[in-house]
């Protein structure tokens, strides 16, 4: 069996990998010519983590990024509202991973080439559309990126994991239109700087339509500073959305900083990590809505072509990789391509709109808005704050809808607090 994948992102190069791991012929088409490591950081649950830890991936990969051992929720006075372990810390066989999203797809990009061979991804390549073909296989439109020439070329199974604004998505539902903005804006960027709590620890501070995020994404150089990544989100339904969304757009600290004045506490000082960024990029929280359906005859979506979710709850990359191990196993068991989408769709397809509607509610961090809800001048005990293991259930509801609760994997997992 031949399968194309139309974008060499994440979730393009998994699935790649793991079909390649299956004994099935793949190539990847790639719009961009070159590509480079864009993006800032992205994390990696346990459970897509352990698929890449059955490709054999993780000891290429676990030193890009950071074993992250923590999860810490405050409101903007700095107190902690919930703190849970996380990866190996919470019992979980294997670790979450914080890590540069530029250079994971650069790895990944690097891997597949080494596994698969030169030719196996071939970039400046955008698949602009297909037809399905009458002797059963599909037939796919291609534009050399750099000379604009057009040529079809065929495949057995199509896969579009061409990203948010996704060619295939549009032509299996021409009426889906553009992305859906919750209102906020992104500013993200990379700082230099001490690493803060447990030195692996990704903070959330304050509330939906004010909050900052933070994690690093190094281990701490000679002089003890890591790569702190961080994310400053803010309502914006005054401004228009700020025109095509670009990954890469640069954005002002004038724009944003202001309204965190005041978030310097003693165990991080938000306001001096983000006026020390190497660069600030702006991106609006978008998402799109969940379709009714990914596939249609030898045809099928994957990653964020498919649910493209608000990165609320560190999911975006790792339901793509989640996505690929449902595909590959799928087209191993069901003998007629057809039937092996349909059934990779029937399984993917409600878990992952659940996750996209879990996101547009906070996730888990609507522990965050709750606790600004109840007690907005802070609190001296959060037991004051929160009815008895009411903050648990949020976190663990969160885990079952994503589907990493550490049963789900075969561990016993350790409670927050
Ligand atoms: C440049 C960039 C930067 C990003 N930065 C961040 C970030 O900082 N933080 C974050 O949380 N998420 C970021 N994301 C999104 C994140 O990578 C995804 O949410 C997640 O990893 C799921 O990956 P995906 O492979 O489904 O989609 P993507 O990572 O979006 O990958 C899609 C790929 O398809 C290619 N492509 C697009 N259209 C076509 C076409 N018609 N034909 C062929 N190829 C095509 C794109 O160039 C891209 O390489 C970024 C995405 C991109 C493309």
């Amino acid at each position: 069996m031949k399968v194309a994948i139309a974008g060499g992102g994440i979730g393009g190069l998994v699935t790649a990998l793991m079909l390649h791991g299956a004994g099935v012929e793949v190539t990847v088409y790639e719009a961009v010519p070159e590509p480079r490591p864009l993006g800032v950081g992205i994390n990696l649950l346990p459970h897509a983590v352990r698929e890449l830890h059955r490709l054999r991936l993780l000891e290429r990969l676990l030193p890009l990024g950071v074993a992250t051992e923590e999860l810490a929720y405050s409101n903007r006075h700095g107190q902690f509202v919930w703190r849970e372990p996380r990866g190996v810390e919470a019992g979980y066989p294997v670790p979450q991973i914080s890590i540069h999203r530029g250079k994971l797809q650069m790895a990944l990009l690097e891997i597949t080439r080494e596994r698969l061979g030169e030719d196996a991804v071939k970039t400046g390549r955008k698949v602009t559309g297909f037809v399905p073909d009458s002797a059963g296989s599909i037939r796919f439109h291609l534009e050399d990126s750099v000379t604009g020439r057009s040529y079809d070329e065929k495949a057995d199974v199509l896969v579009g994991a061409d990203g948010i604004h996704s060619a295939i998505r549009a032509q299996l539902h021409p009426g889906d239109g553009t992305p859906r903005w919750s209102g906020e804006l992104m500013w993200r960027g990379t700082t230099v700087a001490p690493p803060f709590l447990t030195g692996k620890s990704m903070t959330l501070i304050g509330t939906r339509g004010r909050k900052v995020v933070a994690y690093p994404l190094s281990a701490p150089d000679a002089q003890g500073n890591a790569l702190i990544n961080w994310i400053a989100v803010l309502d914006n339904t005054a401004q228009k959305l700020p025109g095509v969304e670009d990954w890469n757009r640069p954005g002002r600290l004038q724009d944003f900083l202001p309204e965190f004045e005041s978030w310097s506490f003693p165990w991080l000082d938000v306001v001096e990590l983000m006026r020390q960024s190497e660069g600030t990029y702006v991106f609006p929280m978008i998402d799109r809505d969940p379709l009714p359906s990914w596939t249609s005859g030898r045809t099928t979506l994957l990653g964020d072509a498919a649910h493209a979710m608000y990165p609320v709850g560190s999911n975006g990359a790792s339901q793509a990789i989640l996505d690929a191990r449902a595909l590959t196993r799928a087209l191993l068991e069901e003998s007629d391509p057809g039937v092996a989408l349909a059934c990779y769709e029937q399984e993917r397809l409600p878990a992952t709109a659940a996750v996209v509607t879990a996101n547009r509610n906070q996730g888990a961090a609507r522990i965050l808005d709750l606790a600004e809800e109840r007690a907005p001048d802070g609190f001296d005990d959060i037991a004051s704050v929160f009815a008895p293991g009411e903050r648990e259930s949020i976190a663990a509801d969160y885990q079952r809808v994503a589907g990493f609760t550490p049963a789900g994997l075969g561990a016993g997992g350790r409670p927050g607090q």
